[in-house]
């Protein structure tokens, strides 16, 4: 499973450079996880200041 993006994102866009394969992009009104190129590293998920980010 991937790790997904909640509406409580922000757009601070600190999660984007964190990921080690660039699954992370800004979206429309929030930032979203490729699911398909998501590895489940994790590390894009203590930075998010408002904990958007879990493992789906
Ligand atoms: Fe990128 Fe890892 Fe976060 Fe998946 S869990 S989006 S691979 S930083
Ligand atoms: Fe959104 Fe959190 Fe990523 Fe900031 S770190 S862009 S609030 S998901």
């Amino acid at each position: 499973m991937a790790y997904v993006i909640s509406d409580a994102c922000i757009s601070c866009g600190s999660c984007e450079s964190e990921c080690p394969v660039g699954a992370i992009s800004a979206g429309d009104g929030q930032y979203v996880i490729n699911a398909d190129a998501c590895v489940d590293c994790g590390s894009c998920a203590g930075g998010c200041p408002v904990g958007a980010i879990a493992q789906g």
